[in-house]
């Protein structure tokens, strides 16, 4: 017994559930920081798996780890992320409906990793034959290609990734995972032109210019070191990453791509094009002598011209010129030094940007099931995690918007539906207190009111509005709110001091300040039709598919980028919420990336963020099972002489004669007005195995 006592104390508990029943945040951090200290990464809350980043590798991984986690019921093991991939899996074949994983947590918490983990257990787990065998190995391998292209270093994750992720796994009707379709969500392209210090460009620059073989470098004009692309250097250094192998890296993403169906020829155009965007990076421009913008080393556009196929002529005009549209005719106005430079650097992002969509299309196709029969998906959604940094721009307002609705999501589908469904129900309920973020969600989408709407309107003012002007607006409209502050009304709401051209948002996860300087012309993303056009005269097939699009020929205006964002997350939105969900809440563990060090503050202030001990509170209180009773009937009648074969009464009579049969407590179940609540999933597993026996 002491033995027992002491191996608990040392291990903590596996799910918090089972903590005493007033736990704290103290008595709950104290129990996480136990089992990190043990290795033991991984803590449920019911259902709901936790996740600390241990920042080493653990052996927890191997095929015969998954083995044991295979059909085993979920709290008979200790946590595991392989235990929840599994649970999810099974639900999906017994009920045959469609279910999805969100895992989230703040930038460098673990996300990507734990997508990875759980698509390689759905590949290496789930019964095969060797036809689905290559479909299996293009899902795996997507990943380092999509890395490589969406991910890179920041301040806060050596592998951050820079768009969002949505991926189904579809499976047949025996359970083979038999296809896979990706959504991709905004790539934050300024990367390609600007990095802030100690940051870097996209993975696959670093990749191809110094894992690249000598002879391909030799056919794209490139040399074999990243200090000479402008692109790659700020402030004169190339920032570099100790724990990314390049050249391994390389060889990683050469042999993916051949295995998703690329040939030669996309291989060479898609190079091409990573190539032109460095050497475009180096195109200088001198002011002639009028002001305007002249080249002066043309090295580097006959190469971009060779590698996309354009005509350098016409490309040299296209950076340097803008054609205007008069009533009769077109006119020719040429572009200033800093307007070519702008010219350039949108022509830049809009190559990689466009790319990077055809990439996840191309994955799409060679991923894509075209069987009729039914599937049923599981979705793994890895997006952008929320981030703070010590400047924060339009790329950091877009991604902790995303983290509110996700928020949104988890509180709609968890704390308030089910506080809800208990009323709906007629259960007798003491409700928790939660924080509901929707009112920042409000506060940044809301129609003709929110942040977005503001910033929409004045990129409709071209000419007029600039990014200070913006601001003004964004005080008039919001500036009464509880979640918004600017340096005009910092004194008002709070002592610390805010710069002229900064507005700072209470986030729920914290608070952040963002600089408005950019937003508009990113939120606009202009590129000049005349560029477009000559972007399609290109012989690369890529670039050509890229712009072929009929929108440059329409004179309407496109959406905003971050209206086009809002509409993509509402999207994502009614995907979810069609499906049943599964959560995994990472957690980080300290913010230097070192291996077993477990900083209480960082992780408390996480824990308070994510509302796991509301989480918590309402899983203790409530019931992690529930059923309508004619579908809980029809599944398990057999276990019960009066219900087998058939229970010709009211379904919910059926339902109590069926649980009094099978001995359920009282404690253990309450019935509402349509279904069946069990407060624990280990009374139904007994019920599951009772077929068995
Ligand atoms: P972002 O929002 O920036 O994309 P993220 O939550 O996706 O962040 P990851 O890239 O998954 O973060 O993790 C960051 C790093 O932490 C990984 O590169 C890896 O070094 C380490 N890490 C995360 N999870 C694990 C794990 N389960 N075991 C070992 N190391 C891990
Ligand atoms: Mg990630």
């Amino acid at each position: 017994m002491e033995g027992a006592l002491t191996a608990r104390d040392r291990v903590g508990i596996q799910d918090f559930v089972l903590l005493d029943a007033h736990t704290n945040e103290t008595a709950f951090l104290d129990n996480l920081k136990k089992r990190f200290s043990e290795d033991l990464i991984y803590t449920y809350i019911g259902t709901l798996l936790v996740s600390v980043n241990p920042y080493k590798e653990l052996d927890i991984y191997s095929k015969k780890q998954m083995d044991i986690y295979m059909g085993v019921n979920f709290f008979e093991l200790p946590p595991h992320i392989y235990a929840l991939a599994d649970n999810a899996y099974h639900t999906m074949m017994s009920e045959a409906n469609n279910h999805f994983i969100l895992i989230s947590g703040e930038s460098g918490a673990g996300k990507t990793e734990a997508s990875k983990k759980i698509l390689q257990y759905y590949a290496v787990s789930c019964p095969s034959t060797t036809l689905l065998d290559s479909v299996r190995d293009r899902m795996l391998v997507s990943n380092p290609v999509l890395e490589a292209f969406g991910n890179a270093k920041t301040l806060k994750n050596d592998n951050s990734s820079r768009f969002g992720k949505y991926m189904d796994i579809q499976f047949d009707i025996q359970g083979d995972a038999v296809g896979g379709h990706i959504l991709s969500y905004l790539l934050e392209k300024s990367r390609v032109v600007h990095q802030n210090h100690g940051e870097r460009n996209f993975h696959i620059f670093y990749q191809l210019v110094e894992g690249g073989e000598e002879d391909l470098l030799h056919q794209l004009g490139l040399e074999s070191n990243c200090q000479h692309y402008s692109y790659l250097v700020q402030q004169d250094e190339c920032a570099n990453v100790t724990s990314i192998n390049e050249k391994n890296d390389w060889k990683t993403v050469r042999n993916a791509l051949s295995v998703i169906d690329f040939d030669e020829s996309d291989i060479q155009h898609l190079f091409g094009i990573i190539a032109s965007v460095l050497h475009l990076g180096n195109v200088q421009f001198e002011a002639d002598s009028k002001g305007y913008a002249t080249l002066n080393n043309n090295t580097e556009l006959r190469w971009v011209s060779t590698l996309l196929g354009i005509n350098v002529q016409v490309l040299q005009e296209g950076l340097t010129y803008r054609k205007i549209e008069a009533k009769t005719d077109e006119v020719l106005s040429p572009f200033t030094v800093d307007h070519a430079i702008y010219a350039r650097d949108a022509l830049a992002k809009a190559i990689y940007g466009r790319t990077f969509t055809w990439l996840v299309n191309k994955i799409n196709d060679s991923m894509e099931n075209k069987e009729p029969s039914r599937k049923t998906v599981i979705g793994l959604l890895d997006i952008y995690g929320f981030e703070v940094f010590y400047v924060n721009s339009f790329e950091q307002f877009c991604i902790n918007y995303c983290n509110e609705k996700l928020q949104q999501l988890f509180i709609q589908l968890t704390l308030k539906s089910e506080q809800e469904e208990y009323e709906a129900e007629g259960i007798g309920w003491e409700p928790v207190q939660f924080f509901n973020n929707k009112i920042i969600c409000d506060l940044v989408e809301e129609k003709h009111r929110g942040i977005i709407s503001v910033l929409d309107e004045e990129c409709l003012r071209p000419g007029e509005a600039t990014d200070f002007t913006f601001l003004e607006r964004l005080e008039e409209k919001m500036g009464s709110h509880p979640h918004f502050i600017t340096h005009k009304l910092s004194d008002k709401k709070t002592r610390k001091t805010l710069d002229r051209g900064d507005f700072r948002l209470l986030h729920y996860a914290g608070e952040v300040t963002y600089c408005v300087v950019g937003f508009i012309d990113k939120n606009n993303d202009m590129l000049y039709r005349n560029i477009k056009d000559v972007m399609r005269q290109s012989k690369n097939a890529i670039v050509r598919e890229c712009f072929a699009s009929t929108e440059s020929d329409s004179r309407r205006r496109p959406e905003t980028v971050a209206s086009q964002f809002k509409s993509s997350l509402l999207g994502l939105t009614d995907i979810l919420m069609s499906k049943e969900p599964w959560y995994v809440r990472c957690l980080k563990s300290n913010e230097s990336k070192q291996p077993g060090r477990f900083d209480n503050v960082l992780v408390r202030h996480q824990v308070k963020y994510l509302g796991l001990m509301e989480h918590l509170r309402v899983r203790r209180a409530g019931f992690a099972y529930r059923r309508r009773y004619e579908v809980f009937l029809q599944r398990y009648k057999p276990l019960c002489p009066a219900t087998w074969p058939h229970w010709r009464g009211v379904a919910a009579e059926g339902v109590e004669v069926l649980v009094q049969h099978l001995g359920y407590l009282p404690d253990e179940y309450k019935m509402g007005r349509t279904k069946i609540f069990i407060r624990h999933p280990r009374t139904l597993f007994a019920t599951e195995d009772a077929f068995e026996v």
